[in-house]
């Protein structure tokens, strides 16, 4: 299988506005190369890092299926999309797009060198599959091989979502993650003591990708991955039990669309924890979660992203 690689080189300001228009036009995974995140070094913090940093130019490419046929108006879009980052108060600077095919085995490698070791609260540490990593006694690790799904747990919108699901009581729980891409969320909740976890996701890739990730973790038995597009899926699942956390990393768009759904899966007080946000979109999105009569506990903030962490 083939890919178009967008690349958009740009201002580091721009660079999540542009990341989030990609998204959302079904790239499937999302790729920021930021000369000053330095994500490997244990227990540092990776913003404080960037606010230091001199350089200000970032790339964020994006990757889409070549034959895909909804790929034919995504450059012309993207132009004017850049084009109009100013009218919002965001300079791109002098910015430029580059368009690349990859074959998947090339991509597999290539991406790996931007990809290590991650700290991402407390307990929880991302590691490569290919990279040797000792913990230390309170550490839970997640190895991952993202292969072309998205969330390698360097997305702010992913970290945000494993720092929330950390902060949970998960024994005994029962766990939907929304949007499953790698698998990052379930094996995360999986580890932190989850008893039973339904992972859904509309891409083949995904599916797959999150399945072999499982059993590297060796939490197979505990996650179950299902192909399917959301929310109807949901409700051709036989049995399907309620959801004490419902983990829902997934553009605005689709949030605003599934949060009935939502409702209807959670158990009385369970958690909805919903990320992917891009801060434009907030005040809709809260508009939404309270009309529907839900409790927001906590809003959490990671550059241009944002979090929900919302009661039922
Ligand atoms: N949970 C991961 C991945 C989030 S990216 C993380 O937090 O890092 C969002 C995922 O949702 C992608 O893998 C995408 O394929 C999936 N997705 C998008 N729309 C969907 C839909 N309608 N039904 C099911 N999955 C969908």
């Amino acid at each position: 299988m083939s890919w178009l690689e967008v690349k958009v080189c740009l201002r580091r300001e721009a660079s999540e506005a542009v990341a989030n228009f990609l998204m959302e036009r079904g790239s499937t995974g999302i790729f920021l190369e930021d000369p000053c995140a330095v994500s490997n070094i244990k227990g540092d913090d990776l913003i404080n890092l960037q606010v230091n940093c001199q350089h200000d130019l970032v790339s964020v490419a994006g990757y889409f299926p070549l034959k895909d046929k909804s790929l034919d108006p995504v450059i012309p879009e993207l132009e004017k999309f850049i084009n109009s980052l100013r009218e919002f108060r965001m300079n791109p600077g002098d910015c430029f797009l580059a368009l690349r095919i990859v074959k998947e085995e090339d991509w597999e490698n290539s991406w790996k060198k931007y990809f290590s070791t991650v700290k991402v609260s407390d307990r929880l540490v991302i590691n490569p599959s290919w990279i040797d990593y000792q913990p230390d006694l309170n550490e839970i690790v997640i190895k991952m091989d993202p292969g072309m799904a998205f969330g390698n747990g360097t997305h702010p919108t992913t970290m945000m979502c494993l720092q929330a699901l950390e902060a949970q009581d998960l024994k005994d729980k029962t766990v939907f993650d929304l949007g499953c891409g790698t698998g990052i969320l379930s094996i995360a909740a999986a580890k932190l003591g989850a008893e039973r976890v339904i992972a859904v996701d509309n891409d083949y890739l995904a599916v797959k990708v999150s399945k072999e990730n499982c059993r590297l973790n060796l939490v197979g038995s505990v996650v179950e991955v299902y192909q399917g597009d959301l929310p109807a899926f949901l409700w051709g699942i036989d049995g399907l039990p309620e959801g004490d956390v419902l983990l829902a990393n997934l553009s605005s768009a689709l949030i605003i669309k599934i949060i009935p759904d939502m409702i209807k899966l959670g158990r009385k007080e369970g958690i909805i924890i919903l990320s992917g946000i891009i801060r434009d979109r907030l005040d809709e999105i809260k508009e939404r979660v309270l009309a529907e009569g839900l409790n927001i506990e906590e809003i959490n903030y990671e550059g241009e992203w944002v979090s929900l962490i919302v009661k039922k």
